[in-house]
């Protein structure tokens, strides 16, 4: 047979070398070609007398990705067209077809012949199931292997969680499982999950020679008398282990994610039964969750989009593409020296520029920080320290910027001074390179006023720490050019992060939003909540952290600076209400500014925080926990998120449903399980969400109205992406 997908040949030693190289993609995925070709390929070394055993390789840098969700996609829409006429036709062909993969693996495992997976790289979901599945694993010391499926709201559907559970220790294999974490060389070998480590080039021959040596081809797990690594289910041992499982895992998730659940059903339920019912089990499980809105919305959102934005789905078309060779930075301070690490990182030399010159080196030895920590962890060299400071350049000297192509400024939050050093900048910059500003608030058409071409001006929004953030937003000026924004996509996919892009206004999306998660929070202080209620239900509903927590961490004066302004700026038509009285009492009277001062809704001691207990002293005495409905205060943190978020659609402010969800997930962590603030109005139908808007417009104020749009979907019953369609221009599909 001729393969597309797979090259095989075979030595004199009637060893085969199955290499894997996908033509025209970065990485191997795995897709419907693939799965069929290998399928085929384990035919015909199990039925060939000349091969002995096969060692299965990569052509590319890396041995795979894992599956292509899109496929997974488009099965998911085949029965749900087919479920309306014939539900148990749809169900089979579900359960089918999301298990071929899984099927094929244990054909492998089961063949008679032994499979060495020689893996070299990133090794992530169906990719590191395969190596699973083969009888050995040698790896290279650059190994990255995950199954981050629970991620996207799955979990590993091809045997992960049986094997993985019948080859390392129970603790740390359901961490593995349950955190999508990545394991490097070192303890995936602690871990017995790979068997040999060697350098990269060597892994071919050092597999060829465990085939050499012996290599049984029945796993342990399919002779008699296997026993469990960890001990029965159903023993004492077990008695200690699984119910602290379960625990564990509800404090995560809060049971917010159904792939979570099924993977720990799958894995408690299989390890009862032998290797073929357990993977019956598995696909079970696997075809269930598949189909909860939780996994197609975080399929859509966290897979699906996210590759789009990725490869800069909203760039304009007709703009040639950006090298950007030179990026300077005004301002060395917190952003800035991120900004400068991340881009460094990408090859970029970087001019670092503050008002003298220990504030910029002070920036540049923020590189050498995080450099040493990576020393430390083993994840860097001395060489590639040296390496990367050089290309960072820290200077007062403003002339160093003439031959940038993009400069960003991350000076304070300050009109003026950000007026001062756009000149400044302007003055020596080459007439076609790009001026952004990283302001968090500030409306970037009034910022461009400073500058001499304003069609050259955008604004690229960083989050902090900007080396672990991954959302970057785009902010478009009025006067903004095509070129401008194709230049900043540019930028942002060579530092590797996903870009949203949004249209100009107070707060541009993720702010807004965010303030008013935090606001939710002091507004449920005022309606007599105990202040550890609301923490709780904001991590309930699925946020990272509380709203007061995050009060603390944005700043109490920042929020009290914020609303004055607003109460200036609309004189007598502000209204004034309880949240002012918190802000006061806590900011102008008794100094409590958050984090930053170590006193907020929290006292701050080191690493460690608890609630002030004088919040009483603020708002008077909370009312009993039990006169509040913790669903409610849950809904009421999500659904006012999801409405500003409706609201800035409207505005337009936010043109595109994808950028919506994947902004909120990455860019504040919105919870994750229901794929974003738009796609959580579509998971309840927007009449319901409105009806909901409705009920709380009457109970807690008017703050809850239904905007018009979202009035208007609902009387039709139309969902976000129904109505907006996002628009996707040809994009290669490769990595997943
Ligand atoms: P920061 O105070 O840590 O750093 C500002 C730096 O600018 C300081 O090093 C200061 O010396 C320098 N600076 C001031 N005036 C200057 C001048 N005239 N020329 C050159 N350098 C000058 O502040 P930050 O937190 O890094 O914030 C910078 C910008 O990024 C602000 O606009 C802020 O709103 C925005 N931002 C901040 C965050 C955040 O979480 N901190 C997130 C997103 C955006």
């Amino acid at each position: 047979m001729n393969y597309k997908n797979f090259a095989i040949e075979t030595d004199t030693d009637g060893l085969a070398l199955i290499t894997w190289d996908m033509p025209e993609k970065s990485m191997n995925v795995i897709d419907l070609s693939v799965m069929d070709e290998l399928d085929a390929l384990i035919d015909e070394v199990a039925g060939n007398d000349a091969i002995k055993g096969a060692v299965i390789a990569s052509g590319k840098a890396a041995f795979s990705g894992g599956a292509d969700l899109t496929m997974l996609e488009g099965l998911l829409k085949d029965f749900h067209i087919k479920r309306g006429s014939d539900p148990e036709a749809a169900a089979k062909a579900l359960f089918e077809g999301s298990r071929k993969l899984s099927l094929a693996y244990r054909k492998l495992e089961t063949c008679g012949k032994p499979f060495v997976a020689a893996v070299a790289g990133t090794c992530m979901g169906g990719g590191t199931e395969l190596a699973l599945a083969c009888h050995a694993r040698v790896v290279d010391e650059g190994l990255k292997m995950g199954l981050p499926e629970v991620k996207v709201g799955l979990f590993p559907g091809a045997g992960g969680t049986q094997r993985v559970m019948r080859m390392t220790d129970g603790q740390q294999g359901m961490q593995f499982l349950l955190q999508g974490r990545t394991l490097r060389a070192p303890q995936a070998q602690k871990m017995k999950l790979v068997d040999e480590v060697t350098g990269t080039r060597k892994l071919v021959a050092a597999a060829k020679k465990m085939l050499k040596a012996g290599i049984d081809p029945v796993k342990e797990w399919d002779k008699k008398g296997y026993k469990l690594p960890n001990g029965k289910i159903y023993s004492p041992a077990g008695f200690q282990f699984w119910p602290a499982a379960n625990a564990i895992y509800r404090r995560e998730t809060h049971d917010n994610y159904p792939g979570a659940r099924y993977l720990l059903h799958s894995v408690v339920e299989g390890l009862q039964l032998p290797m073929d019912l357990a993977l019956q089990v598995e696909s079970r499980y696997f075809a269930k969750v598949l189909q909860t809105p939780e996994a197609a919305n975080m399929i859509r959102s966290l897979f699906v989009s996210m590759q789009e934005l990725n490869k800069l789905a909203r760039r304009p078309l007709d703009q040639r593409p950006n090298k950007i060779k030179k990026v300077g930075i005004l301002g060395a301070g917190f952003m800035g020296a991120g900004i400068a690490y991340v881009s460094a990182q990408a090859g970029i030399d970087i001019v670092l520029i503050d008002r003298d010159q220990e504030a910029a080196d002070k920036g540049e030895a923020h590189t050498e920080e995080l450099m040493n920590k990576a020393i430390k962890r083993g994840r860097a060299s001395e060489d590639q320290k040296e390496k990367l400071l050089a290309k960072i350049v820290a200077t007062t000297d403003y002339d160093a910027l003439a031959d940038c192509d993009l400069v960003i400024e991350a000076v304070f939050e300050d009109r003026d001074i950000k007026k001062t050093v756009t000149e400044k900048a302007e003055a020596v910059m080459k007439s076609r390179a790009i001026f952004a500003s990283n302001t968090s608030t500030l409306p970037i058409t009034s910022l461009a006023q400073a500058s001499k071409r304003p069609k050259n001006f955008i604004g690229i929004h960083f989050f902090s720490p900007v080396d672990k953030m991954m959302l970057v937003e785009v902010i478009l000026g009025k006067r903004t050019s095509d070129r401008a924004l194709a230049l900043a996509l540019d930028y942002i996919k060579a530092i590797k992060k996903t870009p949203i892009v949004v249209n100009d206004s107070r707060g541009f999306y993720t702010s807004r939003v965010v303030m008013t998660y935090i606001r939710e929070g002091l507004m449920m202080l005022a309606d007599g909540v105990p202040a550890a209620m609301i923490e709780n239900a904001g991590k309930m509903a699925g946020m990272p952290v509380g709203p007061l927590s995050l009060g603390d961490e944005v700043a109490l004066d920042l929020a009290w600076k914020i609303v004055s302004a607003t109460r200036k700026d609309l004189g007598v038509k502000y209204v004034e209400g309880p949240l002012d009285n918190i802000l006061e009492e806590m900011v102008v009277k008794r100094e409590r500014f958050g984090r930053k001062n170590a006193k907020g809704f929290y006292d701050y001691k080191g690493k460690e925080k608890s609630l002030w207990p004088g919040i009483p002293e603020v708002t008077g005495q909370p009312k009993s926990a039990e006169s509040f409905n913790i669903e409610e205060l849950k809904q009421r943190l999500l659904v006012m998120q999801a409405l500003e978020t409706a609201r800035i659609f409207e505005e337009k402010c936010l043109t595109d449903v994808r950028e919506a969800d994947v902004g909120s997930i990455l860019g504040f962590g919105f919870a994750p399980y229901s794929g974003g603030t738009l796609s959580y109005i579509d998971m309840m139908g927007t009449p319901a969400f409105v009806e909901l808007c409705k009920k709380f417009t009457r109970k807690w104020g008017p703050r809850f109205k239904p905007n018009k749009l979202l009035r208007d979907m609902a009387k039709d019953n139309q969902s976000f992406y129904g109505r907006f369609p996002p628009k996707t221009p040809q994009l290669d599909k490769d990595a997943a």
